[in-house]
């Protein structure tokens, strides 16, 4: 026997009406080969809006837009007071899949079309949301909606931000008219709870053959932009000892780098993705190098070991080699801790339901870990083929979107409380 408050085991999403919605959306702003692009604040993203926003009243739900367009659409409870939030992004990467924040969204409406169905209440009110522009592409940064909802960004900023051909996103939001009335992050005392469901980008739990993950934890970021300085001179007539390389100390660097992330093995990576050489000319030694140490970590006191090491340990290596170096913080953000109560009910119904499932970290940004600063707030993660994301490639199965709209229904229940 559950406790009072458990939902009984029989009661299932419909898996056949969700990927049905899934292909539906799909059709809306399709990408060349197969995938999306449905880039955010464009007419495509305007339509995929307009036909949530039909699914959502069709199941009896009423919808609030806010002043940057994140959408809130509202299933009443039997009580006033806070609600519990389903959701993630409809938007996509320009060769983007049809999965990636689609299925935390349109779960979240089968969730509701399953209440309707079997006629079962709940205590709190349940709300799915779309958060605009998730993907960051067009507009810079990701999570820009999410983020300011949380007040990590103002609103005007993000109205500011343009895309490639200088068009702001508040103009953007006007002429494909969703901008809304609700004052941004009104409702942030609004939220019992936020629950997203995500497929996980990256090869995890297909690997482990694991049904779902518990996304125990999103992790941290530290971005160091490293200035390695020598002298310009010719790879051929310059003696070996009268080099000042800065290529050659940007490798050790970048050794140290990769022992420093090993040293936190499992969960702590490190690389450089972004390297500037200069003159970047076949036969001149590298009189300067730029690049950024990007680490990351679910423990922040593991970024700032790493960040501090990369900064004595480069230093060392300068000196040894008669090179300048100069370090400058460009970006970062704290790992994020999900809700214990959240990630409980999320392993509860992962195991009430007999899905196979383990705990995760999330090696991406989610609108959750923004969420997570306003209200408690966990994440559900399902399987994709390979790990392939922002692809249109990009491929989950039906068990698996059922498997984890299963688990946020029942998360959802319980958060939510079932009147019997
Ligand atoms: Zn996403």
């Amino acid at each position: 026997m559950d406790g009072p408050m458990a939902p009984a085991r029989n009661l299932r999403i419909d898996g056949d009406r969700l990927w049905d919605s899934l292909m539906e959306m799909a059709k809306i702003g399709p990408g060349v080969a197969g995938g999306n692009n449905r880039q955010t604040l464009t007419d495509a993203d305007g339509e995929g809006r307009a036909l949530f926003q039909r699914w959502c009243e069709a199941a009896g739900m009423t919808m609030g837009v806010d002043r940057i367009g994140n959408m809130f659409a509202r299933r009443e409870g039997t009580e006033e007071g806070p609600a519990v939030y389903l959701g993630s992004h409809l938007d996509t990467q320009p060769t983007g899949g049809k999965y990636d924040g689609v299925l935390g969204v349109l779960g979240g409406l089968e969730v509701i079309r399953t209440l309707n169905d079997l006629g079962v209440k709940t205590r709190r009110p349940i709300v799915v949301t779309n958060w605009t522009n998730e993907e960051g592409t067009r507009f810079a940064p990701a999570m820009l909606a999410s983020g300011v909802f949380a007040g990590v960004h103002t609103q005007d900023w993000c109205e500011d931000r343009t895309d490639a051909e200088g068009k702001r996103f508040g103009d953007e939001l006007d002429r494909i008219g969703w901008r809304g009335d609700e004052e941004v992050g009104a409702r942030r005392d609004d939220i019992h709870s936020f629950l997203e469901l995500h497929i996980e980008q990256g090869p995890i739990l297909e690997a482990e053959g694991r049904d779902i993950g518990v996304v125990t934890h999103g992790q941290g970021l530290s971005w160091t932009q490293v200035t390695v300085t020598g002298k310009d001179s010719h790879t051929g007539s310059t003696p070996m000892p009268m080099r000042r390389d800065a290529g050659l100390g940007m490798a050790r660097i970048l050794q140290a780098v990769n022992e420093i992330a090993l040293s936190h093995a499992p969960h702590a990576v490190g690389a450089a993705g972004h390297i500037d050489v200069h003159p970047n000319s076949r036969n001149v030694i590298p009189g300067r190098v730029v690049f950024t140490v990007d680490f990351r970590s679910p423990d922040l006191s593991v970024i700032e070991d790493m960040e501090a090491r990369l900064r004595t340990e480069g230093q060392r290596i300068a000196d040894e080699m008669g090179l300048g170096i100069a370090f400058e913080k460009v970006g970062g953000f704290d790992p994020v801790a999900f809700d214990e109560g959240c990630v409980a009910a999320v392993r509860g119904a992962a195991e009430r339901l007999g899905y196979s499932h383990m705990d995760i970290i999330s090696g991406a940004g989610h609108d959750a870990c923004w969420i997570n600063r306003v209200g408690p707030t966990a994440m559900i993660m399902c399987p994709c083929v390979d790990g392939l994301s922002h692809n249109e490639a990009e491929e989950i199965s039906k068990d698996w979107a059922t498997a984890g709209t299963d688990v946020l229904l029942h998360a959802a229940l319980e958060r939510a409380e079932v009147v019997a």
